[in-house]
């Protein structure tokens, strides 16, 4: 068993709290990925060893780079990546922009990774990183520019088969064109062809893959019917809560209402909102791209955020920032599952207040793995120089995520724990079978 060391954490504070309105300080991001995984290491009676291995990142780095904006001016930013594990496979994971970017949160993330990928059989390890700024106060040009700049400073710390990224909170495909033109431009001009898959997540016309840009609320949605499933609840007529209407939150929504779900409540940075009618999810997705926010949009009626914690509803999809459930919001929720969007939504007296309950959770390195499941067919694709049919993705995607979803309901029934914990103990044999086989080098 791994005592929680100190000295695995950085001296940076997060940023708290998370958003104005939060009623719960942020806890440390690391801090719970750690006691996550100490449930999982005493749940399969992992080798002491391979969880001190496991406990903390391989590598942590941290740039200050310069970038000359269009008005002239110079302005230091602060860029993060997080290289957590690479035993699987080339280190794999998001850039995210946001101002509250801190390293205990990339490490987190960056962990996060590593047993998301090992779940859903993934030849990767994992990785994250990002910049602290806001992306939304700087125009097309000035991204352009902050991101090239800080592609050049990642240098040869990312690359093809070694270190991978993605888009995550705030940056997209876009911003990954941004990232493989300078990439490549950097490289010699014969292996230029062969490093365009040095990011994933890139748009269509740059070597991304069809399929990619809903893929994550894709995957929400096949574990929201497997959920479904094994609890005999029909989802027509099912009510829906989104927390955070960007990539994830808002295909969840779209491609939920197809199975006649209706979306009732929903909320991001600003404010929440509901329409017992139900919003159009479509229209909603339009609004948020024009105005950048829900704020403002015909027929819906706002509401607190203790409000929207306590709507009545099936199904609560956070898909926002990280610790928005604390215990105070755990007890005012109703609904019957939680399906975690995000990346490390809840906290662990969240988590605890919602099983005690009886409310289902869904955890985040299941429930949002799609994402990487089709970075990971993107890569391919551009490593076999072949394009893929959108029904080819779809169906390969759709498969791998019921067989994770079964592996893991199937397990959790044997260890008899949370699907949480159970996610852990898979995630970590596979590990464990590679550390086993392959032994500490010397
Ligand atoms: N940022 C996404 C995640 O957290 C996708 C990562 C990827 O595609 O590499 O899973």
């Amino acid at each position: 068993m791994v005592k929680k060391q100190d000295e695995n954490k950085s001296m940076e504070a997060p940023a708290a709290p998370a958003t104005g309105n939060s009623f719960h300080t942020r806890a440390n991001l690391f801090d719970v990925v750690t006691a996550q995984l100490q449930r999982g290491i005493e749940a399969i009676k992992l080798d002491d060893d391979i969880a001190a291995i496991l406990s903390q990142p391989k590598n942590e780095l941290i740039i200050h780079f310069p970038v000359k904006l269009k008005s002239g001016h110079v302005r230091m930013f602060k860029g993060y990546r997080v290289q957590h594990s690479n035993t699987l496979g080339p280190f794999k994971g998001g850039i995210r922009y946001h101002q509250d970017v801190y390293l205990d949160e990339c490490k987190a993330l960056a962990s996060w990774m590593t047993w998301k990928c090992a779940l859903a059989r993934l030849p990767y390890g994992g990785a994250k990183g990002g910049v602290k700024f806001n992306p939304s106060e700087y125009d097309a040009e000035d991204l352009e520019r902050i991101t090239r700049r800080f592609t050049h400073a990642l240098g040869g710390n990312i690359g093809p088969e070694w270190d991978i990224p993605a888009p995550d909170m705030g940056t997209n495909s876009q911003t990954m064109d941004w990232m493989m033109d300078t990439y490549v431009n950097i490289m010699s001009h014969v292996d230029r062809q062969a490093v365009k898959r040095v990011v994933t997540g890139k748009s269509i016309v740059c070597g991304g893959s069809q399929g990619r840009e809903q893929a994550t609320g894709q995957g929400v949605v096949y574990c929201i019917q497997e959920w479904a499933h094994a609890k005999r609840f029909s989802l027509d007529g099912a009510t829906l809560a989104v927390q955070g209407y960007g990539n994830v939150g808002s295909n969840t929504a779209r491609i939920l209402s197809r199975l006649g779900v209706t979306l009732t409540t929903v909320g991001d940075h600003t404010g929440y909102f509901k329409n017992p009618e139900g919003f159009n999810p479509h229209k909603l997705a339009d609004h948020v791209k024009k105005k950048r926010g829900l704020a403002g949009y015909p027929g819906a009626k706002a509401i607190s955020r203790e409000e929207f914690f306590a709507s009545e509803v099936d199904i609560f999809v956070p898909a926002a920032l990280e610790l928005q459930i604390g215990k105070d919001e755990a007890k005012e929720m109703t609904c019957k599952v939680v399906v975690e969007g995000a990346n490390g939504p809840t906290d662990i007296e969240g988590e605890q207040a919602l099983l005690a309950k009886g409310i289902d959770l869904v955890p985040d390195i299941l429930a949002n793995s799609g994402g990487v499941i089709v970075s990971y067919y993107e890569w391919l694709q551009n490593k076999r120089s072949e394009s893929w049919e959108l029904e080819e993705v779809q169906m390969r995607l759709e498969r791998r995520m019921r067989r994770s979803y079964q592996a893991v309901a199937d397990r959790a029934r044997d260890l008899k724990t949370d699907m949480r914990t159970t996610c852990y103990a898979i995630a970590l044999e596979r590990l464990r079978d590679t550390y086993r086989a392959r032994g500490i080098w010397p």
